[in-house]
């Protein structure tokens, strides 16, 4: 039976015009623009357009499996398409594309596990943990070759030798020692902590060989003209699993490794402490922070710290302050404001506001309140000069 034909733009012409969209959006709005107030966070001032980012609770997906990753190239036409989408919610957008796959089980992989991939849920988490006996027998990983690695070097390639060099690369999520490991051998790792501490040592020494190598490597592949800048990309570590431990045993098990992996960055590190209060206070103590996210979070499993909260134990430093929350309806306006006012006191703070009750529907209104918050902003830039 004969179908008609439907012709489709070539992934390499969606390409062509999706750059070209791109590149007229950050012309046309200079102060959406993510690079520059990024640029000002990290010299150490208040940025001079709208640090603000609002965002709408992520729908389900339509589907209920996932479908897997696309050819590279359509891969890189879809992303640059997307690129410029915050802008429909008055979000800062940035020329730059992430170039990583198997979002945080990316590094787990070099060890030997097997992502939970047809998991809609789950598509990035180890899907069985591997015993901690398991781990010390398996091969030392080969950084060119260990896992996802090889793929997202040919994705690289494949983006320098098709787009222009204002294009940045962002690297994949590296995560950080502690919870790769907890990836990997799953909750054995607590039993590990007190029945084989040293195996455990040796352990993640090897797993932050393996991240230093692989964050060398592709840091040269992409090249200093297209690495992007942020120090939230090229300097981070995720630390959610160590709110799961305590302070002592993130001291024993966890801090040599990280200091380890800030020497190699260069003694700045960006920090996702997953909110809790220890180890927000851990890290400012123990690690060269220049970046730090926080903000109020209801039911989290360590705490979090609150804007009135954070700021003191950030005290002088220049540290770039994310802060994140969602908003209770009803309030949601003056709350924002009173956290934009915080600039006086922390000249370095960018801001991600949500709310539970913001869905699709709520999309215009959100849009709106965005709009008047960087009004806001721009009115008391206005007064002060640096707020
Ligand atoms: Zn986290």
């Amino acid at each position: 039976m004969r179908k008609d034909k439907i012709v489709m733009p070539s992934a390499s012409a969606r390409l062509q015009s999706a750059l070209h969209a791109l590149s007229q959006a950050l012309e046309k709005r200079p102060d959406k623009n993510a690079d520059t107030i990024e640029a000002d966070l990290m010299a150490g001032r208040v940025p001079r357009y709208p640090p603000i980012t609002m965002g709408l609770q992520i729908e389900p997906p339509a589907g209920d499996a996932p479908r897997g990753e696309p050819p590279p190239l359509q891969r890189l036409a879809e992303a640059l398409e997307g690129a410029a989408a915050g802008l429909a919610m008055e979000n800062p957008i940035r020329p730059c594309l992430p170039v990583g796959l198997g979002g945080v089980g990316f590094l787990a992989t070099a060890f030997g596990a097997k992502l939970d991939s047809d998991n809609p849920a789950a598509a990035t988490v180890v899907k069985e943990p591997l015993s901690p006996s398991e781990l010390e027998r398996c091969a030392e990983p080969d950084p060119l070759t260990g896992g996802l690695t090889p793929q997202v070097l040919q994705y690289i390639d494949l983006i320098k030798a098709a787009t222009p060099e204002w294009l940045k690369l962002w690297l994949p999520d590296m995560q950080g020692p502690f919870n790769i490991a907890h990836q990997l051998m799953g909750s054995e790792i607590f039993l590990e902590i007190g029945d084989q501490p040293k195996r455990l040592h040796r352990f993640m020494q090897r797993i932050t060989d393996h991240f230093i190598a692989v964050h060398r490597l592709l840091c040269e592949r992409i090249g200093p003209a297209r690495l992007h800048p942020s120090d939230n990309n090229r300097y981070r570590i995720a630390e959610c699993s160590c709110n799961l431990v305590s302070t002592g045993v993130y001291e024993e098990f966890v801090l040599p490794y990280d200091l380890q992996i800030c020497r190699h960055y260069g003694n700045r590190v960006a920090i996702h402490p997953c909110a809790g209060r220890h180890v927000t206070e851990e890290t400012l103590r123990h690690l060269p922070v220049v970046r730090m996210e926080a903000g109020k979070v209801p039911c989290a499993v360590a705490g979090s710290f609150n804007m009135d909260e954070i700021l003191p134990r950030l005290g002088g430093r220049k540290t770039v302050l994310l802060y994140m929350e969602d908003l209770l309806p009803g309030v949601e306006e003056q709350t924002a404001r009173r956290y934009i006012e915080a600039l006086q006191r922390h000249q370095t703070i960018e801001f991600y506001f949500g709310a539970l009750h913001w869905r699709q529907p709520q999309k215009q209104s959100v849009v709106d309140l965005h709009r008047r918050l960087d009004d806001f902003y721009m009115a008391c830039l206005g007064r002060s000069g640096d707020l």
